[in-house]
């Protein structure tokens, strides 16, 4: 955790001198859009999220020299228009700005041999027409690799790798478009899917070339050189950016994913009684939320129902919420009935025992059962997760003391006074 201090009589006067000067800069941008109602992607990858900023998520993306309409502005960030009709935001620092009115489209010329033109933007929509080289066509818009044009009373799409926009910049070897990782171990795969080989592995600061994305995966050219693929959600795109997580400095302004173990077909461990684990995971996960939301944290839950859902899903759940925290919710059981009782904290990554042992010892203070400490334990959804991790298994569901103990709301409550005290200390420190 970053220790912030009171800055100096100095350091406050050079920050309002900066303020100063990034509010006229926020000016000088805010002319500038003025001026457009379109932007050109000049990243070869730009991602489209669901608000002004970088911990927004990612809703779709667009491609080079794709043209988005600008419909507002906040903080350097353009919300726009795709082609799709869907509305996110863009950075400005990675588009241009053109104007596209209907009175000022570009002309542009055919470069392929032979060109087919499409009724949508996708390789398998119905062809509508094949123009040949030098075939000249208004260019309307572009998305996704692809440019709508309009000529002879035919408006359709071609690759826009057939194309060239007049106007548009001829140089072909601008250097490609750097990425810039953001989290520690980062895995490097051979596929765009979690489930990919792991090729390398690499650290906060690195830069990758970006070569193409799928999906959620940017396309990168590994150390060795061969092609691998690396998560959009810890990256950033570009290499001047600094690579900063913002630091969360108390539990109100964190994130926190609650994972209730099992759920649907997986009951989870069955108790003496017959108490399925799924239910009371649920329940206690419901009972520290509340409890963590007192503290105006903001908390996501992997399920708020009695359904099924992956561990690799919920292990992502913290890179798709951009959360801070996960914490996975079990009950134990053992083989034989009424052999064990008490709590036990897991965490995977070594990164983690701080975190844990803090966790814990409020578990430990607090809780009427037996505390087992802090264990290594090698679960999916800690392992696949990016964020801190931890699982609690908070009593032996098989154990009748515990099982009587654990499905009440005195315990629920301590659990989740325990663990929302355990979340302060953890952010304070
Ligand atoms: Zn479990």
């Amino acid at each position: 955790m970053t220790v912030t201090k009171r800055p100096s009589k100095k350091k406050l006067m050079f920050i309002s001198l900066l303020s100063i000067l990034l509010i006229a800069s926020a000016i000088v941008s805010t002319y500038a859009l003025t001026q457009a109602n379109s932007v050109k992607v000049t990243a070869e990858v730009l991602n489209v999220r669901n608000g002004p900023g970088l911990s927004y998520d990612i809703i779709s993306q667009s491609r080079k020299n794709d043209r988005l309409k600008v419909i507002a502005e906040e903080n350097k960030w353009y919300k726009v228009t795709l082609t799709s009709g869907e509305i996110g935001w863009v950075a400005s620092w990675l588009v241009e700005n053109v104007d596209v009115s209907a009175a000022s489209n570009s002309n542009g010329k055919v470069v392929a041999t032979l060109a087919n033109v499409r009724a949508n933007a996708d390789i398998n929509a119905t062809v509508l027409d094949t123009v040949n080289k030098n075939k000249t066509v208004t260019v309307v818009s572009s998305q996704n690799g692809w440019t709508q044009v309009t000529y002879d009373k035919i408006t359709g799409w071609i690759k826009s790798d057939f194309i060239k926009v007049e106007g548009a910049s001829t140089d072909d070897t601008t250097a490609l478009q750097k990425l810039t990782i953001r989290e520690a171990n980062t895995n490097i795969r051979d596929e765009a899917s979690i489930s990919g080989n792991l090729l390398e592995t690499a650290q906060p600061g690195t830069t990758y070339d970006i070569i193409d994305s799928k999906d959620s995966w940017y396309e990168v050219k590994t150390t060795a050189g061969t092609t691998g693929y690396v998560a959009n959600w810890v990256v950033t795109v570009g290499e001047n950016e600094q690579a900063a997580t913002p630091t969360v400095t108390s539990l109100s302004e964190a994130t926190i994913v609650l994972d209730p173990g099992h759920g649907g077909n997986d009951t989870g461990a069955i108790g003496n009684n017959g108490t399925y684990e799924k239910t009371i995971a649920l329940k206690t996960a419901a009972a520290i939320k509340a409890q963590i939301e007192t503290t105006g944290a903001k908390v996501i839950m992997t399920r708020t129902d009695d359904s099924y859902i992956g561990l690799a899903t919920r292990a992502n759940s913290t890179n798709k919420h951009g959360a801070d925290a996960f914490l996975s919710i079990h009950f134990d059981s053992t083989e034989e009935p009424n052999t064990a009782s008490g709590t036990s904290t897991y965490y995977y990554n070594d990164n983690d025992q701080d975190f844990a042992t803090t966790l814990n010892t409020q578990l430990e203070t607090s809780m009427p059962l037996e505390n087992h400490g802090i264990k290594y334990g090698d679960f999916q959804v800690l392992r696949e997760n990016t964020a801190p991790a931890l699982l609690l298994e908070l009593g032996y569901i098989n154990n009748g003391y515990d099982e009587t103990t654990i499905d009440t709301d005195d315990y629920r409550q301590k659990v989740a006074q325990a663990v929302t005290n355990g979340l302060i200390n953890y952010y304070a420190n």
